[in-house]
């Protein structure tokens, strides 16, 4: 924590700012979905980027440790205030600026909620394609710094896929903007693709120009039930290979079925081995035949395949796909999480070595994710509170990374490396590369005071 004096002067600095040190604030500022939690010194909330820019102009001055906050649903650690970092939360920067429907595009500020953005766009007809399971409660601006993707980044891609201009405050204050309002522009370095996936640890992302898309004409929902958890990774592959690009191919296991079933029924049989939630948007005429198509590869593996009649049962489906992470605390008290990918043809291949790794440590792993991607988010269920189970589970984290990266693939699809993957981040990136991302860091931050002890240890 940083001494009571050094709050007390922030406080007469900068008086026209909210911020609190009661500690209800400092206790709810100091979590996120990764489990790990610390205390801030303090919570300070700006309402616009010359409030921000008063803030970082004072911490940089002074060498205080800033760490940014969305919703804090970030499942690495990524918002979590490191001894004792002020927590600048964005949650009140939350309006949608400006709507530009002959352009396809939308300023917004980072605190806006994705859902709430998918809302308003919805009731216009168009779209934000980025829509992480967790939309209905993270911030575009969360999205962006950890450049989050989603179900639909099957068809649509990920979050950097729709950024167009950010404004951003440097540690020192300054203001930058960076990006384009059209649709192309390759003047110098893309300096918008840098501070997406950043985590915080390059500028406080204060404004956002996204592009949007007309809503498709219709969708399809398919479900398709497995006797086989390897034959449904092979699904996911022989559905690729067809040359048929779902909006949506999600995996859930078993024990995510099960989970689920308990938690949010919605009558998927419990005696399978896997399910994959399959959706197709475009013309009525091309979908359909699409889903004709996909219901025969899944029906020569087996596979029991069955259409939403209307959007109210879609809607059902994804509510539970859409909780099957909550419904997963009511197995054991804590997982650890993973969002490893590998290539689509690997797929089988990881779900049997993560089957083969739970039976030979006796520990429970249950597998779901946007398989498509062939991103699977692996969580190995393990109580904290067993301590020996709980070092094991951690020595597998590093076996289910050696494994993924085996196979050609990836440590983090989407979550980023915040705090918890840290100490993995060299098993992938090389020393030439590594030196060059810690030389960009240190341009942006010579004093370390965004977000120290994320990405680098
Ligand atoms: C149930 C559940 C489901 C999820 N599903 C998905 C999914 O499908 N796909 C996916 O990609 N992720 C998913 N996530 C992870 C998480 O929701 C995303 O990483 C999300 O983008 C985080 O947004 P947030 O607003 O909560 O950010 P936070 O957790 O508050 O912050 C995340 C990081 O962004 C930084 N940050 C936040 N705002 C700013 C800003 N304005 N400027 C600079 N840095 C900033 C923080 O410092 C931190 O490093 C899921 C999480 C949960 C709990």
């Amino acid at each position: 924590m940083l001494p009571g004096y050094t709050i007390s002067k922030i406080i007469d600095a900068l008086p026209d700012i909210k911020i609190s040190t009661e500690s209800e604030d400092l206790v709810c500022y100091g979590f996120d979905a990764s489990g790990l939690e610390d205390r801030p010194s303090a919570v300070i909330w700006p309402k616009n980027t010359e409030e921000i820019v008063k803030v970082m102009q004072y911490v940089y001055q002074n060498k205080i440790p800033v760490t940014p906050r969305g919703a804090g649903t970030g499942m690495t650690g990524g918002s979590i205030p490191l001894n004792g970092a002020i927590v600048l939360s964005l949650e009140k920067m939350n309006r949608l600026i400006e709507l530009d429907t002959n352009n396809l595009n939308v300023v917004v500020e980072p605190g806006i909620i994705n859902g709430r953005l998918q809302r308003e766009l919805e009731y216009l007809g168009f779209f934000y394609p980025p829509d992480p399971a967790s939309m209905n409660f993270c911030t575009i601006g969360g999205n962006i710094a950890e450049n989050a993707g989603g179900p639909r980044a099957l068809k649509y891609g990920v979050t950097k896929d729709y950024v167009m201009e950010i404004e951003a405050v440097l540690p020192n204050g300054k203001v930058i903007t960076t990006g384009v309002k059209t649709s192309k522009g390759v003047v110098g370095y893309d300096l918008t693709r840098l501070l997406t996936g950043s985590e915080g640890t390059l500028a406080v992302i204060t404004k956002a120009r996204l592009k949007i898309l007309p809503l498709p004409e219709e969708v399809i929902t398919l479900l398709a039930i497995f006797d086989d958890l390897e034959a449904s990774g092979t699904a996911v592959s022989k559905i690729i290979a067809s040359g048929i690009i779902p909006r949506t191919l999600e995996l859930m296991d078993a024990e995510t079925i099960a989970a689920v079933e308990n938690f949010k029924p919605v009558g998927i049989p419990r005696e399978v081995e896997a399910l994959l939630l399959i959706e197709l948007d475009g013309h009525p005429s091309a979908i359909t035949k699409q889903a004709e198509k996909i219901a025969e590869i899944c029906g020569s593996l087996k596979a029991d395949v069955k259409m939403a009649e209307d959007a109210a049962a879609r809607n059902k489906l994804w509510e539970a796909r859409r909780s099957v992470s909550s419904a997963l605390y009511h197995l054991t008290p804590t997982k650890i999480n993973e969002d490893i990918v590998v290539p689509r043809d690997k797929i089988s291949d990881m779900l049997s070595g993560l089957r083969k790794l739970s039976e030979k440590s006796g520990i429970k792993i249950v597998n779901f994710g946007h398989a498509g991607d062939g991103n699977i988010h692996v969580n190995i269920m393990v109580d904290k509170n067993d301590v020996e189970k709980y070092q094991m589970a951690k020595t597998m984290v590093k076996d289910i990374f050696e494994m993924t990266l085996n196979l050609g693939g990836t440590i983090s699809g989407e979550h980023g490396i915040g705090i918890t993957k840290a100490p993995y981040i060299n098993m992938e990136i090389k020393t030439n590369e590594f030196d060059l991302m810690k030389r960009i860091k240190k341009l942006f931050d010579p004093k370390n005071i965004l977000n120290p002890g994320k990405i680098f240890r």
